[in-house]
């Protein structure tokens, strides 16, 4: 395997593929492509909100995708999905390591 590193449509830091997810468009709605199976044009980002809103203000999946008004929705709920779950690991793993549950997580 070859590090082949992808270019983060966020950050603009380079980074190996396994830390990156493919967007691509199908349909004029971007869609997550974890297995990067969709054919054409695919962007490269970090699982990370911070990420997400810098290539969101940027406009960076219509450039990297060539495309205009993409549907975001699929992508918003992908991202809802990375946070919820690691706020939740991180709330147990906090847990376990303090013994007692942690103080008013909502
Ligand atoms: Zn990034």
């Amino acid at each position: 395997m070859s590090p082949n590193p992808r270019t983060c449509v966020g950050c603009r830091r380079k980074d190996v593929r396994k830390n990156l997810v493919r967007i691509a468009a199908r349909d004029s709605a971007a869609e997550v492509d974890e297995q990067a199976t969709i054919p054409g044009r695919g962007a490269w980002i970090h699982p990370d909100p911070g990420c997400l809103n810098r290539a969101n203000r940027a406009h960076a999946f219509e450039r990297a995708l060539r495309a205009q008004n993409l549907d975001m929705t699929k992508i918003g709920l992908w991202l809802e999905s990375i946070v919820s779950r690691d706020v939740h690991d991180g709330a147990s793993q906090e847990a376990k390591k303090a013994g007692r549950n942690p103080m008013g997580t909502r």
